[in-house]
């Protein structure tokens, strides 16, 4: 459920950010002083009184001079120094040690919402939309376990996100506890990695290793956290920094040969394109270009592909057009680029079918595959050497005029944005709503698709 931004200024996107998210924050927030399950926290007026961390944690911070580090504070200046801006959730006793830790020092907003299932999905949307990591946290039992839809879309839309998930007592832990649930169970399925921290000396790697999992493997790290254990004194680890994936994997001499080959031959070449096109659009242009091929696009490859593409002949699938439809059914060829599309009844029975993805547990994932090329879209597609062809295809004219007209009529309004994420279209019908939005939220507009 991707969100949609339209700004009539170009600022840059963690400040746009800010703009949406303030409001946003408001909206989803009770006007009300809140007391939550167990009435240990207590919101009023906007600020945040966090009261004493409860007798049912055991662990009252130490008086001392105030120095002492704590497993909650070792937590929030990592995130705060990976970049991280804000976590979103809802407060609760088993995540006290973490909202005071927040309050004391500054250095993260946090985001209050109604239900721990929006703080997911705007973790998400804001991964999304930065590119960068975000963060959402729930209390013990169903605080976090209200986590799950959002996390479930945010691992599908492989977007990095960490969710923290406050757990019950240490001590509690497998006596069938008041409010006990087992997160690491609940949130295998919709994660990259799952840990939970049952002694402050394992936090550090813990933490660093589902920072770095979530960035790497793009997708969602959940920690699961005892209240008792983030109010521990913290064990000071190695600092580490985190590392974003820079190279571009090219296939070989050999494939792109073959691959040349085989779409030279070819009369009637369809490609239908994907997600993984993202910062890949002159490129992807060209190729159509020389092959005269048709593209369409599959549902989160839209923003990238559709823009300024005299090729798209939109999308395909349940939600799709006649003209998608039509050219994945009758091509000779159909190259898949940077896309997972899902419905096997919407893939073409009779032709040969070539997957390009940067993952190779992807090839043939979806459809049989006859050629499966393992690449950056982008490095790939400026590798590729291709005959430049003469002529539109007819399989090109017809896909092209299928298309329906005020499709055509509204890709023209769409703009362009910053890195990762260049391209937002809003269609005409959503026109009075950005209007009405434009007004309530200060110049940008977030629609949910
Ligand atoms: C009710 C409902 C109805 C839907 N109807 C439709 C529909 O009619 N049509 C439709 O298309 N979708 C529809 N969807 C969405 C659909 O389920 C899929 O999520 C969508 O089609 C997948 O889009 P994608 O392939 O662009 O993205 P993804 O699933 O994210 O796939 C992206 C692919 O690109 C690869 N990749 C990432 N980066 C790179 C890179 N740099 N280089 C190469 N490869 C890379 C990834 O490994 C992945 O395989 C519907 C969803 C719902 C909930």
């Amino acid at each position: 459920m991707p969100l949609i931004v339209q700004s009539s200024e170009y600022a840059p996107l963690s400040q746009r950010l800010d703009e949406i998210v303030r409001p946003l924050a408001s909206a989803f927030a009770s006007p009300l002083s809140v007391l939550h399950v167990a009435g240990l926290v207590a919101l009023s007026d906007g600020k945040r009184i966090a009261l004493s961390p409860s007798a049912r944690y055991g662990q009252e911070p130490k008086k001392g001079n105030g120095m002492t580090k704590k497993v909650a504070d070792l937590l929030v200046d990592v995130l705060a120094e990976a970049g991280v801006r804000r976590i979103y959730g809802v407060v609760g006793d088993s995540l006290n040690g973490i909202t005071d830790s927040i309050r004391v020092k500054n250095n993260l907003e946090w985001v209050h919402v109604r239900h721990e299932e929006v703080a997911a999905f705007a973790a998400g949307a804001e991964a999304h939309l930065t590119g960068t990591l975000a963060v959402c946290a729930g209390s013990c039992g169903p605080g976090n376990m209200h986590l799950i839809n959002g996390l479930y879309d945010c691992q599908r839309n492989r977007v990095p996100v960490l969710a923290i998930a406050a757990h019950i007592p240490s001590r509690e832990i497998g006596s069938d506890y008041f409010q006990e649930t087992d997160p690491k169970h609940i949130f295998a399925q919709c994660s990259h990695y799952c840990e939970l921290v049952s002694d402050p000396e394992q936090m550090p790697r813990i933490l660093e290793t589902a920072i770095q999992t979530a960035i790497s493997k793009r997708g969602v790290s959940v920690i699961v956290l005892p209240g008792d254990v983030a109010l521990k004194d913290a064990v000071q680890g190695p600092r580490v920094r985190f590392h974003e994936q820079k190279s571009a994997l090219c296939p070989s001499d050999e494939e792109l040969n073959v691959l040349a080959e085989l779409l030279n031959r070819a009369e009637k070449i369809t490609i239908l394109g994907g997600a993984g096109c993202a910062g890949a659009h002159a490129e992807l242009m060209e190729v159509a270009g020389k092959l005269q091929a048709p593209i369409v696009h599959a549902y989160r490859g839209k923003e990238f592909i559709e823009y300024d593409n005299p090729f798209d002949v939109g999308m395909t699938g349940l939600l799709g057009f006649s003209s998608g439809y039509y050219a994945m059914m009758n091509c000779e060829i159909l190259l898949m680029i940077g896309t997972d599309f899902p419905y096997r009844d919407f893939y073409p029975k009779d032709a040969t079918i070539v997957q390009i993805d940067l993952r190779g547990e992807q090839l043939g994932r979806r459809t049989k595959v006859d050629y499966g090329i393992v690449g950056d879209t982008k490095a790939t597609l400026r590798a590729y050497r291709s005959d430049v062809r003469s002529g539109q295809s007819s399989l090109l004219t017809l896909a092209v005029s299928l298309l329906p007209k005020k499709i055509r009529n509204v890709c023209p309004t769409s703009q362009r944005f910053d890195e990762p994420f260049p391209v937002h279209i809003i269609p005409k019908h959503f026109l009075p709503a950005i209007t009405t939005a434009h007004q309530v939220i200060n110049g940008s507009v977030i629609l949910n698709t």
